[in-house]
């Protein structure tokens, strides 16, 4: 009886000129063939994600980006100037590997951003809306976590493994992220005797993150945490990943104030002395500023790109409160509109709600702790009753009896 000679069923090689031959349902297949596959498989993948790219870029110009995040984000226009033409360039650098102009290949750096500003003015809102806006995974990381190699602490690298989960531990999307990487100010070099005490959360984790944020392949423990060397490594390029990284960079205003005064002696001045708003010393903000404060000159050369977030006023507190698409008194309403109620506020409310906020130094993430204690009652109370009101209005009167119960200096802490 004839012996059955198995063959790829691709190329037809048969079993004695294949290395391997690898059983299907009812085929097989060489290593040559799958090697062949899986380049073909590569190509395809790559060249769908330079449409993607270059879809999102014809998309979204600098002016539809911020006008995106001008229905989430109130005010800081500067920085949502600077963030949308951040994000555009960037998105052009992905879909424009190797650009060539008069035949010189121009290589275009990417555009990290580091966001400066006090804590609850929306720096985190900033970077989540935009990845929202691009549909990209998102993370965001705590840099006060992380520590030098070998130490208690997170592994730099851990900032990718919130990356991966988040991106369902899909690379090719991983790679087109965007990682927010929150207390930047934390990890600033303490003092010059680094050599007496080594300073493993601060400088340890700024030489760290260079190699993350310069775009190289980085091996990812995907669970976090600290590396093992049992562990299975995901690895991931950064090359394309976007980083925003904040901070409050509490005192920075004097180091700006004082370069400022000194520039103003010699002939360098850019800013006139006479016409500096000291109300507001973050718009004069430089790198050399972070460098000063203790980032080490080469984390600010990978971050080139430094914009700021103003304080937040009473004006502007009132217009978060009910402008945004998702703002708090619209959420109130929309929750009670699923009982059938249509809540009303006095403008009254508001002027308290903003008042307090500011008289607790609470900023805007206080707001909603404040509407939350006004609100409490009436959300536990309204959905049992028999016959609930079909609208409710919420006084200055009420809110400021409920609010006299609560102890607006715990939310604080919070
Ligand atoms: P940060 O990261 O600067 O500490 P967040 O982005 O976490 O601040 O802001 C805290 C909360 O305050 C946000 O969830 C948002 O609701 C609100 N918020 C802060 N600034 C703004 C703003 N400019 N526009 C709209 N909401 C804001």
């Amino acid at each position: 009886m004839a012996k059955t000679i198995i063959t790829c069923s691709f190329c037809g090689r048969d079993k004695r000129s294949a290395k391997m031959l690898i059983a299907g349902q009812s085929a097989h297949i060489c290593e040559v063939c799958v090697s062949e596959a899986y380049k073909i498989v590569s190509a395809e993948s790559e060249q769908s994600q330079k449409e993607t790219a270059k879809q999102t870029l014809t998309m979204l110009k600098p002016d539809a980006i911020k006008k995106y995040m001008d229905e989430y984000i109130i005010g800081q226009d500067q920085a949502k100037k600077v963030m949308s033409v951040a994000v555009y360039n960037h998105f052009k650098r992905i879909s424009n590997p190797n650009h060539v102009i008069e035949k010189e290949e121009i290589e275009i750096e990417k555009s990290n951003i580091i966001l400066v500003g006090e804590t609850g003015t929306g720096k985190t809102l900033m970077a989540r809306t935009i990845a929202k806006l691009l549909n990209v995974p998102f993370c965001i990381a705590d840099a006060t976590v992380l520590t030098e190699a070998g130490y208690v602490g997170e592994d730099v690298e851990s900032v990718l493994s919130r990356l991966l989960q988040a991106a369902n531990f899909d690379v090719p999307s991983t790679e087109r992220g965007i990682v927010f990487i929150d207390e930047m100010d934390k990890i600033a070099r303490k003092g010059d005797n680094a050599s007496i005490t080594r300073d493993v959360s601060g400088e340890g984790v700024q030489q760290g993150l260079l190699k993350l944020l310069e775009g190289s392949i980085v091996n990812v423990p995907p669970q976090g945490g600290r590396k093992h060397p049992e562990q299975k490594m995901i690895q991931v390029n950064t090359k394309n990943i976007l980083f925003i990284c904040g901070g409050a960079f509490d005192g920075i205003e004097k180091i700006i104030a004082r370069r400022l005064n000194t520039q103003a002696i010699g002939f360098t001045s850019s800013v006139n002395a006479g016409e500096v708003d000291r109300g507001n010393m973050l718009q004069y903000i430089l790198p050399q500023d972070l460098k000063t404060f203790g980032l080490i000159p080469e984390l600010i050369g990978r971050l080139p790109i430094t914009t700021y977030m103003s304080s937040l006023d009473a004006k502007t507190l009132r217009r978060i409160l009910t402008e945004p698409k998702n703002a708090l008194v619209k959420q109130y309403q929309s929750l009670f509109k699923m009982d059938e109620i249509d809540l009303e506020f006095d403008e009254a409310v508001y002027d308290l709600i903003v008042g307090k906020a500011l008289e607790y130094k609470l900023g805007a993430r206080g707001l909603r702790g404040i509407c939350e204690a006004i609100m409490l009652d009436l959300m536990y109370e309204v959905p049992s009753q028999k016959n609930p009101p079909k609208t409710f209005t919420v006084t200055l009167d009420y809110a400021m009896q409920k609010l006299s119960k609560v102890n607006l200096g715990s939310l604080m802490a919070a």
